[in-house]
C-alpha cells in the first residue's frame, strides 16, 4: 500500500478556511466585503467577547434569494464571477466563493436573508459544516452571525491573542474599509456598547475627520491627480512614532511596502531619520490593471505596471510638499487662567525637620484631612491630601503611576479647544499612564488610565488637564508640561479623595512621603506635615 492519501474533507476543509479566517477580524472583513458587494448602505457589525463569542454583521443589501441560500456557504459558490475573464476586471470585492464556507467550516454560523424581490426571506443555521435549521426570515438585506469562532479548531482558538488585541484588529478592520467608503453608515457595537457610528459623508477627507479628527485632518496636504487622491503629513507636522498610514487600491485596503517607500522618497530630505508621515493613499486603477488574487485575504496586489505608479506618486508628493508658498497651522492657543494655583511659599509657623521614625500604633485623626502622630517627643501633624498629591505628583514625573489598561477603551467628547491641546500632548499623558489616541471629532480614546483615576470623573480630569497646558502658547518643553500634567493629575486624586485612611493606609503614605524628593510641601507649595517639638508645646504654652 502507498503512502501517500488525499486528505478527507472535513482537514482540506478546515485548512482551506485557516487561510481565509485567521481571526475574529477576518470574519468581520469578510462579512463586510458580502455587505458592500449586496449594495448595502448602511452596516452595523456587533461583537461579543472580542468577536471570539459572537459576531454579527448587519445590512440593508440586496439580500440573498431563498432558493440561494444553501448554495451560498458552499465552497466555490458566488454570484461575482462566472468565468476566468471575470478575474482580471473584478469590480466586486469578493470573487472566491470562499468566505462563508470558510466562516461555517470553523463556527457555528446562521444566515438571516431576505431579497427585496421576495416576500419571505430564509434563515439557515449551520454548524461546523453541518445543516441545522432553516426558515423564513423577514427584513430585507442580510445579517450573518457567527458564534463560537474555532470552536471546532482548538489550535486556531489557541493562537487567538487577547480580547484587546482581538478588538483592535476588528476596530482597525472597521476603520479601514469605512475610510474606503464615506458614503457608507458603519456602526459598530463592542459588547453591547456602540464604540463607531460613523454617518455617511461625502468625501474621504470628512471620514478621515469623523475618523482620526480635526487635528490630524488639518496636519495634512490634500492633493488629487487623476487616478491619485493622497493626504499627507505637512513638513512641519512630520511625528516621531506611530504614525496613520493607509494605502487603497479600488477601494481596498492593502499593504504595498513599495507605494509607501514611494512616498517615503517623495519627502527625501525633508524627512528626518526619526520622523514619519501620515498619509491616505487612494488609488482607482482600471481593474484590469491590478490583480487581488494573489492572497487569501486580498491583502496584497499586483500592479501590471508599478514603476509607472511610484514614479507620479513620488512626483506628486515632492512636488505638493514644495510649492511656492506653504500653508501652515498652528493651532491658536490663547493663554487663560490655569485651575492649578501658583505655587509660593506659604507661612508655615514653628516648622521644623520631622523625623523619619514614628509609631504607626500612634496615628489619630483630626477632623475629615488631618492625622497626627507621636515623633520622638514631639507631636507631626499631616496634611493627608497634600501628601498623598505630593507622592502621585513624584510618581507621575517619573512616569510610574500603576496602569489599568481599559478592555473598550472609553470614548470622551470634549470642548474643541481643550481637544485640541490635549491631542498635542498624548504622547507625554502617555508616558504617566494615561493613554488616549485622537478618535473622530473632538472625541478622545481613552485606552489607559493610572490605577488611581480609574473612579474619577475622567472628562472633568481631561479639561482640567487642558486649562492646566493653556496657559503656555505652546506647550513648549516637554519638561515644563509634564509637570504641570503631573500636578493636575495628582490634585484631582487628592482632593477628591475624601476618604478615611486606615492604619496601614496611613503608615504606607508615610513611607512613600519619605521617598520623595521634597517631602514637605505638595505640588503647589503648601506643607504636607508639620512638626511641634517639645520646646515647640513649652513655647504655645508660655511655659518658656
Ligand atoms: P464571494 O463574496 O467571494 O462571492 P462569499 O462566500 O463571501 O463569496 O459569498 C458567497 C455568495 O453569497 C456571494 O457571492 C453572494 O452572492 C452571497 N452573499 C454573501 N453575503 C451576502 C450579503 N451580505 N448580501 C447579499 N448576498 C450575499
Ligand atoms: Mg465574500
Amino acid at each position: 500500500m502507498g503512502r501517500i492519501a488525499i486528505l478527507p474533507e472535513n482537514v482540506t476543509e478546515k485548512i482551506a478556511a485557516g487561510e481565509v479566517i485567521e481571526r475574529p477580524a477576518s470574519v468581520v472583513k469578510e462579512l463586510i466585503e458580502n455587505a458592500l458587494d449586496a449594495s448595502a448602505t448602511e452596516i452595523e457589525i456587533e461583537i461579543l467577547g472580542a468577536g471570539k463569542r459572537f459576531i454579527s454583521v448587519r445590512d440593508n443589501g440586496t439580500g440573498i434569494l431563498r432558493e440561494d441560500l444553501r448554495v451560498a456557504v458552499q465552497r466555490h459558490a458566488t454570484s461575482k464571477v462566472s468565468s476566468e475573464e471575470d478575474l482580471y476586471r473584478l469590480r466586486t470585492l469578493g470573487f472566491r466563493g470562499e468566505a462563508l464556507a470558510s466562516v461555517a467550516a470553523v463556527s457555528r454560523l446562521r444566515i438571516l436573508s431576505r431579497a427585496k424581490e421576495e416576500e419571505t426571506g430564509g434563515v439557515l443555521e449551520i454548524h461546523g459544516g453541518r445543516l441545522i435549521e432553516e426558515g423564513p426570515a423577514v427584513t430585507v438585506g442580510t445579517t450573518v452571525e457567527v458564534r463560537d469562532l474555532f470552536y471546532n479548531t482548538p489550535a486556531r482558538r489557541k493562537f487567538l491573542k487577547s480580547d484587546r488585541t482581538e478588538f483592535y484588529h476588528i476596530f482597525n478592520t472597521v476603520t479601514e474599509v469605512a475610510l474606503c467608503y464615506p458614503e457608507i453608515r458603519f456602526i459598530l457595537k463592542a459588547d453591547r456598547q456602540e464604540v463607531l457610528n460613523l454617518s455617511p459623508v461625502e468625501t474621504p477627507q470628512e471620514r478621515i475627520l469623523q475618523v482620526f479628527g480635526s487635528e490630524l485632518v488639518e496636519s495634512l496636504l490634500e492633493v488629487q491627480k487623476g487616478s491619485l487622491h493622497l493626504f499627507t503629513s505637512k513638513v512641519e507636522s512630520l511625528k516621531r512614532g506611530r504614525t496613520n498610514q493607509f494605502i487603497f487600491v479600488n477601494r481596498r485596503p492593502v499593504r504595498d511596502p513599495f507605494l509607501r517607500s514611494a512616498i517615503y522618497r517623495g519627502y527625501e530630505e525633508l524627512l528626518p531619520k526619526d520622523r514619519a508621515p501620515d498619509f491616505f493613499l487612494y488609488l482607482n486603477l482600471p481593474p484590469e490593471a491590478v490583480d487581488f488574487n494573489v492572497h487569501p485575504a486580498k491583502r496584497e496586489v499586483r500592479f501590471r505596471d508599478p514603476q509607472p505608479l511610484y514614479t507620479t506618486i513620488y512626483h506628486t508628493v515632492k512636488e505638493v510638499l514644495r510649492p511656492k508658498r506653504q500653508r501652515t497651522f498652528s493651532p491658536q492657543v490663547r493663554s487663560y487662567e490655569t485651575a492649578v494655583p501658583s505655587s509660593g511659599e506659604p507661612e508655615q509657623i514653628g516648622l521644623k525637620e520631622p523625623q523619619a521614625s514614628y509609631t504607626p500604633t500612634d496615628l489619630l485623626y483630626i477632623g475629615e484631612s488631618f492625622f497626627a502622630y507621636r515623633d520622638g517627643d514631639g507631636l507631626t501633624l499631616v496634611d493627608q491630601h497634600a501628601a498623598h498629591e505630593r507622592v502621585l505628583y513624584e510618581r507621575l514625573r517619573k512616569g510610574e503611576p500603576k496602569r489599568v489598561d481599559l478592555l473598550f477603551p472609553r470614548q470622551v467628547q470634549l470642548p474643541q479647544r481643550e481637544f485640541l491641546l490635549l491631542s498635542q500632548c498624548l504622547q507625554d499623558l502617555s508616558e504617566m499612564g494615561l493613554e488616549m489616541e485622537v478618535f473622530g471629532e473632538r472625541t478622545l480614546l481613552i485606552k489607559a488610565l493610572p490605577e488611581f483615576l480609574v473612579d474619577l470623573p475622567i472628562e472633568e480630569i481631561l479639561i482640567d488637564l487642558a486649562h492646566s497646558i493653556s496657559d503656555t502658547t505652546a506647550p513648549s518643553r516637554t519638561e515644563e508640561l509634564r509637570d504641570k500634567l503631573s500636578r493636575t493629575l495628582a490634585c484631582h486624586r487628592s482632593v477628591r479623595g475624601r476618604t478615611r485612611l486606615s492604619h496601614e493606609e496611613m503608615d504606607r503614605l508615610l513611607r512613600d512621603l519619605q521617598e520623595c524628593e521634597d517631602p514637605e510641601h505638595c505640588p503647589h507649595g503648601r506643607p504636607t506635615r508639620v512638626r511641634l517639638s517639645f520646646s515647640d508645646l513649652r513655647r504655645l504654652f508660655k511655659r518658656q
